[in-house]
């Protein structure tokens, strides 16, 4: 449910909205009398950065204990090839997150020019060594790599993204259980869950269709027993079907293309879109944004994810989380 803060005239046009321009509901039944008084409602803003950190810190624990246990250190092989900067900021995020939950990094970093049977090899490598349990290929690949092919290459018992065709077909499949889910969206189910949302029984609307996110969060949604609708860019009249929605999951990278009029008032929305808009506000010149137009959002929805700082710290918890599982599940009890 929305949270509703009270506000005596707030000069700032976006927390303060006159009683009288609002939806009956929306208006605090406290003091519906008093003049001067506007009520703004506020979503309950999900904090995926306090989350991922308490999860990674469990995580910590869990690879202390199994190395004391079992003597196993669980080992994720980070692969990068060229030298794109978005990627590698991304890998040494990965391997730094690594190193803090005691987690071994296998660090690959191959040239620019490697070939995809160099590469293919490299996996291979990786697939034959025990202490490996993950293995993530840092997209996008150079052009002269076919990716589809270097990820089927991936073990499924490694593959810790989970984007081998095998395990996202499980997914898909009732009855199934695919041995990894992919970060994002296990990020964003995870997210949902700790906040207390039910999924079970709700109508829940997915905003794109990728094979990264929006397919495989839709699959988990429809798992969890919610009534799945897929908008993509080929939809028309989007917001319509949104607006149906107890819960939202954007993730089209367009930026703020989800308006406050798209959401039903109380609705739970997870932001996955990361889109860089110009700010010369900002000494960098840019600024992140998501897919959901925050200050409109916050208004209505009852719970809200932020970017940064929502399903983003996620990703990388949940990259943590499916290493230490797949070493554990080595493991004869
Ligand atoms: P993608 O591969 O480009 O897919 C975008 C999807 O959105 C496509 O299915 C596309 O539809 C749909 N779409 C595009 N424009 C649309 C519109 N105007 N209306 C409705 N649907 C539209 O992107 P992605 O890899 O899934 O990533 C999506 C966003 O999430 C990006 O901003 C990305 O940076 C972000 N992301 C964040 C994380 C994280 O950890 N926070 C992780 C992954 C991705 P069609 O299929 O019809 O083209």
């Amino acid at each position: 449910m929305a949270q509703w803060a009270l506000l005596i005239s707030c000069p700032h046009p976006l927390l303060s909205v006159p009683l009288d321009s609002l939806p009956r509901r929306f208006v605090s039944s406290r003091h519906p009398e008093r003049e001067n008084l506007v009520a703004t409602p506020m979503a309950q803003i999900i904090d995926g950065k306090a989350i991922a950190a308490e999860i990674r810190r469990d995580i910590a624990a869990e690879v202390a204990a199994l190395s004391s246990a079992h003597n196993i250190v669980p080992g994720l092989a980070v692969v990068i090839v060229g030298s794109r900067k978005d990627s590698q900021t991304y890998v040494s995020m990965k391997r730094k997150a690594c190193a803090e939950a005691g987690i071994r990094s296998v660090d690959v970093d191959l040239p620019e020019d490697t070939s995809q049977a160099a590469l293919v090899a490299e996996v291979h490598r990786l697939n034959a060594d025990p202490s490996v349990h993950g293995i993530l290929v840092q997209l996008p690949l150079p052009k002269h790599i076919n990716e589809e092919h270097i990820l089927n290459e991936i073990s499924i018992e490694k593959d810790v993204d989970g984007f081998h065709p095998l395990n996202i077909g499980k997914l898909a499949m009732k009855g199934r259980d695919p041995l990894f889910l992919p970060c994002t969206p296990k990020g964003c189910m995870e997210l949902l869950s700790r906040s207390g949302i039910t999924v079970k029984g709700k109508q829940a609307v997915v905003v794109g269709r990728s094979n990264i996110v929006g397919l495989p969060v839709s699959l988990l949604l429809l798992k969890a027993d919610a009534t799945v609708s897929i908008v993509h860019s080929r939809t028309p009249n989007p917001e319509a079907i949104v607006r149906q929605a107890d819960i939202i999951i954007a993730a089209a990278g367009q930026a703020m293309m989800i308006k406050g009029d798209w959401i039903k008032p109380g609705a739970a929305v997870i932001d996955v879109g990361t889109n860089s808009i110009d700010d010369p506000t900002r000494k960098s010149g840019y600024r992140l944004v998501g897919d959901v137009d925050f200050a409109e959002a916050s208004k209505v929805a009852g719970h809200l994810t932020p970017v940064p700082g929502g399903v983003g710290p996620m990703t990388v918890a949940m990259l943590l989380k499916n290493t230490v599982d797949g070493a554990k599940r080595g493991i004869v009890l």
